[in-house]
């Protein structure tokens, strides 16, 4: 299992990780406050092939992937 942990503390909504995955697998999410953050479902995760190209393009360095195997 692939989990995709974002920094919530560093995450400014760009959207950037969305443009970067080929395989669509992130969304952006409204918080209460109206701010965004950006999430990969778990159904999502399941697909993803760990190239890494979100966490490279996040200019706040907010991803973290974890392989659980
Ligand atoms: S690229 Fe980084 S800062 Fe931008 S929405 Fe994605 S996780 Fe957040
Ligand atoms: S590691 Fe690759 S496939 Fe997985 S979510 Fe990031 S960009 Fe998409």
């Amino acid at each position: 299992m692939v989990r995709h942990i974002v920094d919530m503390e560093k995450c400014r909504g760009c959207g950037k990780c969305v443009e970067a995955c080929g395989l669509e697998l992130w969304v952006l999410q409204e918080k209460e406050d109206g701010k965004k953050f950006a999430q990969v479902t778990e159904e999502a995760a399941e697909v993803c092939h760990l190239c890494g190209t979100c966490k490279e393009g996040c200019p706040e360095q907010a991803i973290v992937i974890i392989d659980e195997g």
